[in-house]
């Protein structure tokens, strides 16, 4: 076939014949499997896109486009969308995110666990600026973002536990509006972390009335994912029963062995609150393993008022004998000492700690596991990184088939160098979506790969109502996606973390190919997006 330069040549050539209209497209995904993001099965087309939007899909799309990929044999599905993402936290370093790219997602929503990037301690309530500083920077993905209302509180309120004022609620809900004006897509809350946790239902359902007419959802990391997760799952449906709002329970768990039993109990719950109405839905990552701050096995009571408070009645014979008593009975729970992985410290003299088990670092200690705890703690500022080992394989399977699951990573952004390779981070950060297409459709047939794709993509953006993204179809957002079925994979793991997926060798972000044969390319072409 002739180029275009070789027509013109030819043409000059030879009066009277005429010049091809220019290229119809910028690009063309050919011969590729389409799955639509709708839960459809896929079928063979090509698909053609213009000016950042999917402008044709078809059998066989005659015209040409200025860039054409061969996709044969592959899917191709709408961009992935994290719907509980913290890959904010590495985003102004290293704009690439590699991690995320390379698992095909395309949008990650940030602003989880009710800590969010405004409302700002320097007065920021609007999302706009922020976005403009992504759209700069250029980011490789998309960002949406919730408005978290931890962070709310810690403008209004403080860091206390204690109710808010009648003024403190009155401020608190101009936050919440302002940044749904600004473009947030929904509200989130963290109630094991502080000061999410010192917010009463009441207070909740308050903050979530502005999420009402937008049908945004009130998305929660419940109050507590273990031995009282099922009341912690009754406060939330009464919160966004009472607010009349869409609620999304974020990475939905049965946490320690004693609870996995509970799972017919949840969605038993589940179901009877849609039943009833309400527009639950949840999202789940394909490991039995979470990660969090040491802190957390630690009583919520004893962590009122921030670090150093903490930190103090760890010492204070007051305290010190109520919290150890308590945290131990929480480790009983997850399943020990040996259950819980060091991830993350900041101070030098605990490097060695990382990559190993609570319960190893103690013995090269010679120190009882809760003292060791105790000690990294105090030589971290209270931070320390941790995953648990405490959750079942088979509820796993059946949270991610469930029809109202969708599918998040609940992970940060990473890369194998630059300044996203940092601590010792969850795998989900680099393998959850592969690892879906993977592990649970293709190995274990947990769910169809047309449904797992929507868990990623169209129910997803139904959800946070990005209306043009999380499909396949004429005048969507060109968000796009090719795997193999075949060979799609995971690869990072618990003990060597800093691994990229297979299998993905094309991603379009905004009409622009981002990743080309399983390389970056380009320059990032993500923006801020927002319902609407
Ligand atoms: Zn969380």
């Amino acid at each position: 076939m002739l180029s275009r330069r070789d027509f013109v040549i030819a043409a000059l050539a030879a009066p009277g014949l005429r010049l091809p209209s220019r290229k119809a497209y910028d690009l063309i995904l050919r011969g590729g499997t389409v799955f639509d993001g709708t839960g459809a099965a896929g079928i063979v087309a090509d698909v053609a896109i213009q000016g950042g939007r999917i402008v044709a899909v078809a059998r066989r799309i005659r015209e040409t486009a200025g860039d054409e990929i061969e996709v044969r044999d592959l899917a191709v599905a709408p961009g992935f969308i994290d719907i509980h993402s913290h890959a904010d936290g590495s985003l102004f370093d290293d704009p690439r995110v590699e991690s995320v790219l390379r698992q095909g997602v395309t949008t990650i929503v940030v602003g989880q666990d009710g800590s969010s990037r405004v409302p700002g301690r320097s007065g920021e309530t609007s999302l706009l600026p922020w976005f403009q500083r992504i759209e700069a920077l250029p980011s490789s993905v998309n960002v949406a973002s919730m408005v978290g209302l931890g962070t709310v509180r810690r403008v209004a309120v403080g860091l206390d536990n204690r109710p808010a004022t009648a003024a403190e609620l009155a401020k608190m809900t101009e936050l919440v509006e302002a940044a749904l004006a600004s473009g947030a897509c929904g509200a989130s809350t963290g109630l094991e972390y502080t000061p999410g946790a010192f917010a009463s239902k009441e207070e909740l359902t308050a903050l979530c009335r502005p999420l009402a007419a937008r049908r945004l959802p009130y998305a929660t990391h419940l109050r507590n994912e273990d031995d009282t997760l099922l009341e912690a799952i009754d406060e939330a449906i009464a919160i966004a029963l009472g607010a009349g709002c869409p609620l999304q329970i974020s990475h939905l768990k049965t946490g320690g062995p004693r609870n996995w039993h509970k799972i017919d109990a949840v969605f038993e719950r589940i179901a009877k609150a849609r039943k009833e109405g309400l527009d639950l839905s949840f999202d789940r990552y394909p490991y039995i393993a979470w990660a969090t701050g040491l802190t957390t096995r630690f009583p919520v009571w004893a962590r009122d008022g921030g670090t150093e408070a903490f930190l103090k009645r760890l010492e204070d014979p007051a305290s010190a004998a109520k919290i150890r008593e308590e945290t131990e009975a929480d480790v009983v729970q997850v399943g020990g000492w040996d259950k819980i992985l060091l991830t993350d410290v900041s101070a030098a003299a605990d490097k060695e700690a990382v990559g190993k088990r609570l319960l190893e670092w103690a013995k090269e200690k010679g120190l009882e596991p809760y003292q060791a705890a105790v000690a990294l703690l105090k030589s971290n500022g209270g931070s320390v990184g941790t995953v648990v080992f405490a959750m079942s394989e088979e509820n796993c399977e059946r949270f991610l088939a469930h029809p109202q699951a969708m599918v998040c990573s609940d992970g940060g952004a990473y890369a194998v160098d630059g300044p996203a390779r940092t601590g010792h981070p969850h795998p989900r950060g680099l393998g959850t979506f592969p690892r879906v297409l993977g592990r649970y459709v293709r190995e274990r047939k947990a769910l169809t790969l047309a449904q797992a794709v929507h868990k990623m993509t169209g129910k997803t953006a139904a959800r946070l109502r990005l209306g043009d993204r999380g499909r396949i179809a004429m005048g969507a957002a060109a968000d796009l996606v090719v795997f193999d079925p075949a060979t799609v994979a995971d690869r990072a793991t618990f003990e060597d973390p800093f691994q990229y997926p297979v299998g993905i060798p094309t991603v379009v972000v905004n009409g622009v190919v981002a990743l080309r044969d399983g390389q970056r390319v380009g320059r990032g072409a993500g923006k801020g997006v927002s319902p609407g």
